[in-house]
């Protein structure tokens, strides 16, 4: 039931001329913006959404001076990348402006076969890591539901997730396991004639499970590389887990891969990527040619943000964890957050319809989000980095009024379960975003404004 038949003609112009990878969230009752003003987007309803206002007076300004080449002078690129360097450790000095994350990833691969003469990945399992052909091969998220063929040169080491994976919180030392299992498959591949070029791993993978792989990147252990370490902060970098601008400072000081890719958040919605790595790695990729582009945008008053917040957002959650049978786990950093949906506690089997319905009912209450992970049953929070803690409280409250009314409901769980079953299928990319009603300042009561928390791309 489409809202009118605008929406109706956009949904179907759409479906016969756009890609259909490209999923519509909430095809029935989709949304749809048409301006923006200040921090705001509006939907055709007039509904009011978050937006990022210096992000578009940065893009503005700077596209009403000059869009050209990035092969002419240009100070804001070079002063950008400086800027970029700044926040990285000192060996991290180049940088490879890209349009996405998918092209970063990909340029990133390519700098590693190339200063390392091999060819093969090392990847963990249900990564995902960008669409064009290069990264679906080392995408296991996609390649194993897909058609894609699993190829030679790819190694799928475990995604070290001590919740539900391989090696769990009950073992004496998981991260070693993990380590030793990465190690294990990197002899094998040697016994076989193979040759790695690259590790690549989000510093967090972003579907949120349990544990980092520290253990695999740690210090002692980032010489196995030799120069083939990437680390995807498409995610989670930019001062997303509050404590630190990037997802790898997780892991110490002495810890610097040899290459960082990052998006999403750099553009704020503009696209705009970007790799940064080593001048050894620089020089040896030297003969190719690269595009690159971009305006500076500051976010380092957003880190505290991100911290307070999500730690307030933590204490609320842990707090519904006590009082909700359903919820298993959580776990972040920062405004990076995944709440588990078991069926039971003791075998932690995945609630995935359960997930699904909490997506669908709290959109009921104006509160969008979707589920992630490969059992599809992890709520994962990612709001924009100005969240505020009077969201973070009407989220939870929101969320703990629908984990109330499922868990009292008599009868076995799967039955109460809606939702339109069309829709389920549809959350593919994991990405939550949330919408948030309030009443009008002018005292409509009946006009509600949607407020976006996270964007789902
Ligand atoms: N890496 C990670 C971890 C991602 O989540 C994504 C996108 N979801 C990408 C890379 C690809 O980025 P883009 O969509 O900008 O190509």
């Amino acid at each position: 039931k489409l809202k009118d038949t605008r929406d109706t003609e956009t949904v179907l112009l759409r479906e016969k001329h756009i890609g259909p990878s490209c999923a519509l969230f909430f095809r029935e009752d989709p949304l749809k913006m048409v301006r923006a003003r200040g921090q705001y987007m509006f939907d055709e309803g007039g509904r009011r959404y978050l937006d990022q206002p210096d992000v578009i007076k940065a893009a503005g300004k700077q596209l009403e001076l000059l869009s050209t080449s990035s092969r002419v002078l240009h100070d804001s690129t070079v002063e950008y990348a400086k800027r970029l360097a700044q926040t990285l450790p000192e060996k991290l000095s180049v940088c490879y402006f890209t349009n996405s994350g998918s092209e970063a990833n990909d340029l990133a691969l390519s700098l590693a076969r190339h200063y390392r003469g091999h060819q093969d990945v090392v990847t963990l399992d249900h990564a995902y890591h960008g669409h064009v052909s290069s990264l679906l091969d080392i995408s296991p998220y996609t390649f194993r539901k897909g058609k894609d063929v699993w190829k030679e040169f790819v190694h799928v080491a475990p995604a070290p997730d001590t919740y539900r994976g391989k090696y769990r919180d009950d073992h004496p030392d998981p991260a070693s396991a993990y380590a030793d299992h990465v190690r294990q498959i990197i002899e094998e591949a040697h016994k076989g004639g193979r040759k790695i070029a690259a590790f690549i791993a989000e510093s967090m993978q972003s579907w949120g499970v349990k544990s980092f792989h520290g253990p695999a990147t740690s210090p002692k252990r980032q010489h196995m590389w030799g120069g083939g370490l990437i680390a995807d902060e498409v995610q989670v970098g930019f001062g997303r887990i509050g404590e630190h601008f990037w997802g790898f400072q997780l892991y110490g000081e002495d810890f610097v891969p040899d290459i960082v890719t990052m998006g999403k958040p750099m553009g704020n919605g503009h696209p705009l990527a970007c790799v940064v790595t080593t001048r050894d790695i620089a020089e040896a990729f030297r003969a190719s040619g690269m595009e690159s582009g971009g305006n500076p945008v500051s976010c380092e008053d957003l880190r505290g943000n991100a911290t307070r917040v999500g730690n307030y957002l933590i204490e609320l959650l842990n707090q519904q964890k006590a009082k909700h049978s359903l919820i298993g786990d959580i776990r972040d950093v920062g405004l990076f957050i995944g709440i588990d949906l078991v069926k039971d506690h003791q075998q932690r089997t995945p609630a995935t319809a359960e997930a699904q319905h909490v997506v669908y009912k709290m959109k009921e209450r104006r509160v969008l989000l979707s589920a992630d992970g490969p059992h599809r049953n992890i709520l994962k929070l990612k709001p924009p980095m100005c969240f505020p803690k009077e969201d973070a409280h009407f989220m939870v409250q929101e969320l703990d009024g629908v984990l109330t009314t499922l868990e009292e409901a008599p009868g076995p769980r799967t039955e109460k379960l809606n939702g339109p079953s069309s829709d389920r299928t549809r959350q593919t990319t994991g990405e939550i975003f949330i919408v948030h009603g309030w009443a009008e300042p002018n005292g409509n009561p009946t006009q509600t404004n949607l407020l976006i928390l996270c964007h789902p791309n």
